[in-house]
């Protein structure tokens, strides 16, 4: 070959790939959606912003031992939720159910559908003590400045809540029908973690002993997020959580001689507990790559711009750079495995004791695909100091993946396409960290969404369970907008 050809051929060839990557990167754009635009809705705007506000004032603290919880307090919401929502309580059968969770049923035109179900939580976490003065304005007083409802549950998720009542209320108000069942579950206890007596249970034990299977149901979960990165994307991320991780808190204890401090050998029980905590946290658990973090990676990626996209296009070549990537930034990591956190620490009660025994806490949220069993055998193969104890505290396994695609999936899609039109929308499977009620209802329902339709901030997110909980006035009319067009689509027969 002479020298000239020698350097036109890989030119040649890079410029062939690079064409092909053109094309490539070109056709990877959203795919065509084949539902009609969703129309506008009416909302009451003053009546929900008033009505979160009375929400917020009813301190519907929940607490691990019942006996610690103002059960007043409960029964002041319902009192309230009653005077808010006339037609919703002449229309609707409502039941108490374990202490204070709440059903309202709102019978459909065809009792041969199956029901379909909106899932909220009534509780809210504690202030926690000390912190009470740092509120901007007081954690219950649900005060509206005109750009924020503040208090306790503004976020999570008596917002929520309450669309989902403004939505019922609206409807009716408009005279419309149902055709399938619409249920309303709002549980009184989901704040506390693995509870020994959820009121979410014990709604479904109810209903799976009256034979009701619902069609799907939408709890809070994913939420709709602004990801704006000049050049690359400016997309309205839809995070609808298919699934849930499950939660375990596992105590590893060291026993040692104790004793004297005054004749302390080189290490005691604390100095072997801190090697314990160093292989853990040594050791995290396995990456995995869900199915649904291809779908998630894809339906963002086709929203990506130029020439962002050239480069997005070829994920899928990416995949093993890009694992590297995520695992190494906790909040993508806790995508693709079970996360470790260590939490806490005992050793001996008095200074100038030795501990007999010294013990760490660790807490792990197992992926799906993993169980709390297998974090117990991880603890024990990564932990090279064998005579330790394991005791597992508490444990909830994660839950199994709804289906993409479900009539109820692509309502939520439809809806939000229409209603953020002003920018490219992914409606993409998403993974929910913490745990929700929806996690009981696998037992009557195949299609468990966890979606929250509220366009957040990540600030505004992470006032959730802290100081300065606040809901941002404007996104409420979205909320009652959303939820009165999802029980117009999913209430129907054929949609
Ligand atoms: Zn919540």
């Amino acid at each position: 070959m002479n020298k000239k050809l020698k350097k036109i051929i890989p030119a040649a060839a890079v410029g062939s790939l690079l064409a092909a990557n053109a094309v490539k990167a070109a056709k990877f754009t959203p795919e065509k959606k084949d539902f009609p635009a969703v129309p506008k809705e009416e909302v009451n705007s003053e009546r929900v912003q008033n009505n979160l506000s009375k929400a917020i004032q009813c301190k519907t603290v929940s607490n691990e031992d019942p006996n610690l919880v103002d059960w007043a307090e409960f029964d002041k919401f319902h009192k309230f939720l009653e005077e808010a929502y006339p037609l919703v309580h002449k229309t609707m059968s409502k039941e108490v159910i374990s202490n204070a969770s709440l059903v309202y049923i709102w019978k459909g035109a065809n009792p041969d559908l199956e029901p379909m179900a909106l899932l909220a939580h009534q509780d809210v976490v504690p202030v926690t003590a000390g912190t009470e003065k740092d509120w901007e304005h007081g954690a219950f007083e649900g005060y509206n400045d005109g750009e924020f409802i503040w208090g306790r549950g503004s976020v999570d998720m008596k917002n929520h809540l309450i669309c989902v009542m403004e939505a019922c209320e609206t409807l009716l108000e408009e005279g419309f029908q149902p055709e399938r069942d619409v249920y309303l579950c709002f549980g009184h206890n989901e704040e506390v973690v693995c509870s020994s007596d959820p009121g979410a249970e014990a709604i479904v034990k109810t209903l799976k002993d009256r034979g009701i299977h619902f069609d799907s149901l939408v709890d809070e979960g994913g939420a709709v997020l602004t990801v704006d990165i000049k050049g690359l994307i400016d997309t309205y991320i839809i995070g609808v959580g298919m699934a849930e991780k499950g939660y375990c808190d596992y105590k590893v204890t060291v026993k040692d001689k104790g004793g004297h401090t005054s004749q302390s050998p080189k290490h005691n029980g604390l100095g072997k507990l801190a090697n314990v905590i160093k292989d853990i946290e040594g050791h995290q658990c396995d990456v995995k790559w869900l199915p649904f973090m291809d779908n998630f990676l894809e339906t963002i990626g086709r929203t990506a711009k130029f020439p962002g996209r050239f480069v997005v296009c070829n994920y899928k070549l990416m995949k093993p750079l890009l694992k590297q990537v995520m695992k190494s930034i906790p909040a993508s990591a806790c995508l693709l495995r079970t996360v470790t956190g260590v939490s806490m620490c005992e050793g001996s009660p008095a200074p100038n004791v030795l501990p007999q025994r010294a013990s760490v806490t660790v807490n792990f949220r197992p992926i799906t695909g993993e169980s709390v069993a297998d974090v117990e055998k991880h603890i024990r193969d990564v932990v090279r100091y064998k005579d330790i104890e394991v005791e597992l505290l508490r444990g909830k396994e994660p839950s199994r993946f709804s289906p993409v695609g479900s009539d109820a999936f692509n309502a939520i899609d439809a809806i939000c396409s229409s209603m953020y039109s002003d920018k490219a929308v992914a409606t993409t499977p998403y993974l929910v960290m913490g745990g929700t009620d929806a996690y009981f209802y696998e037992e009557i329902c195949e299609n468990v969404l966890r979606f929250a339709p509220f366009r957040f901030s990540v600030e505004i997110l992470q006032t959730t369970h802290g100081t300065n909980e606040r809901c941002p006035v404007k996104v409420l009319d979205d909320g009652v907008a959303f939820f009165k067009s999802y029980i117009r689509l999913v209430s129907k027969e054929n949609r």
